[in-house]
């Protein structure tokens, strides 16, 4: 067993070694520039971009691969979409709905289009971080351009009821976006039979590179383009295509396609034998998130009394994350903790596990021994303890 465990999947992954084997003929040999129409090294890059990006379209059930727009990310990918649409819409109306839990990418991006003028509605969640098919249903306007929900939450892993919510979107003449950044790859993702307008994900969430990722557009779905240049992406999204990305990504999307019923299971029954042992030796454990409507990945516990800064300082061994630790210099609780009613004393206490196709069963039992060695070591230590720690391993 490799030291430290990583169990922070949802932050990144290993780039699985076969999609690295399927990329690298793409740097050197295979160089061309796809979008070079005179020679053959530009119709191989060309034709390896194809085979991806009818790859990516089949993991979410894409009807046709001229759906996929790349981008170099999920964050891009959201830019476009809800800036796309408020842009190509303006003149039909001025508001968008989402949600309180959405990612950073989601909310900066409608804080702007707020400074633009447009109006946002961020809605509620319930305790388990599901938002409320009513309340959507009151929030849409004749002058919403776009509802936009998030499929998996990063933090807590719940899941949204996907294609009731985007019935409700499209029943009131609003376009229905997700950020499935978490969820593709992980749980079953159709876009057809969900009745997703626009979908934002990205391939380093699922065992492939870093820096690729796409906006699934539906035919017909109108988008205002934010880079200009040459058209490429079917003028969406211009700039030369990252071919070695765009292979590891389809090669990256097709693995997920033939082992997520698999891995998935396999990795609930790590995830689940990971909370029984922590819930087993230790008190005041609490689990955030849905407890059945989660990706099967992610485990988000609080150990009351133990400040995630002060446990992760001490963890030296185990790669986890919490959204209260060091996302600001000022220490804010988890946005997403706080819209589930999570106290903040309680909040600053929870721990995000993530785990994934590498994690194994040694590595669990021998973090979870960690966790609870180290929860019990900063539940019995001083404050001014606790702070010489911290500070002893700053993040
Ligand atoms: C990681 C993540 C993003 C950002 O993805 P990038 O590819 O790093 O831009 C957006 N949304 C969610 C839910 C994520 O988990």
């Amino acid at each position: 067993m490799r030291l430290p465990v990583y169990l922070d999947y949802h932050a990144t992954t290993p780039v699985d070694p076969r999609v690295l084997a399927a990329m690298l003929p793409f740097f050197s040999e295979e160089f061309g520039n796809a979008a070079s129409r005179t020679h053959v090294f530009g119709w191989r890059s060309a034709a390896a971009g194809d085979a991806a990006r009818a790859q990516v379209a089949e993991i979410i059930g894409a009807r046709s691969p001229e759906e996929i727009v790349f981008t170099s990310g999920a964050t891009e990918s959201v830019n476009l979409a809800l800036k796309g649409v408020a842009s190509a819409h303006r003149s039909r109306g001025d508001h968008i709905v989402t949600v309180a839990t959405e990612h950073r990418a989601v909310l900066d991006t409608c804080r702007r289009l707020q400074k633009e003028g447009f109006r946002v509605t961020y809605l509620p969640v319930d305790p388990n971080g599901m938002i409320a098919l009513d309340g959507l249903h009151a929030a849409i306007t004749n002058r919403t351009l776009l509802v936009s929900v998030m499929a998996a939450n990063n933090e807590v892993g719940t899941l949204a009821l996907l294609a009731q919510i985007a019935r409700i979107a499209r029943e009131r003449g609003a376009v229905f976006h997700t950020d499935a950044t978490q969820a593709v790859g992980k749980v079953p993702m159709n876009v057809q039979a969900m009745g997703v307008d626009l979908l934002s994900f990205s391939a380093p969430k699922m065992c492939g590179p870093k820096g690729i990722g796409a906006l699934y557009v539906r035919h017909g779905i109108e988008i205002a383009p934010q880079m200009d240049g040459g058209g490429h992406e079917f003028g969406l999204r211009s700039g030369t295509l990252n071919v070695p990305a765009i292979v590891g990504f389809g090669a990256a999307c097709e693995l997920c396609r033939q082992e997520m019923a698999a891995e998935s299971d396999r990795v609930r029954r790590l995830r689940d034998r990971l909370h029984q042992a922590l819930a087993a030796g230790l008190d005041g454990v609490t689990l955030h998130g849905h407890p059945t409507e989660r990706l099967p990945g992610n485990l988000n516990l609080s150990f009351a009394g133990a400040q995630a800064e002060t446990v992760m300082a001490m963890l030296k061994d185990v790669a986890v994350s919490s959204a209260s630790a060091c996302a600001t210099a000022s220490v804010e609780p988890s946005h997403v903790l706080r819209a589930m009613g999570v106290k903040r004393s309680l909040a600053h206490c929870s721990i995000r596990f993530g785990l994934g196709r590498f994690t194994t069963e040694e590595e669990i039992d021998y973090a979870a021994r960690c966790v609870i060695e180290v929860v019990q070591q900063v539940r019995a230590m001083s404050p001014m303890d606790q702070l010489a720690a911290v500070a002893a391993r700053s993040c």
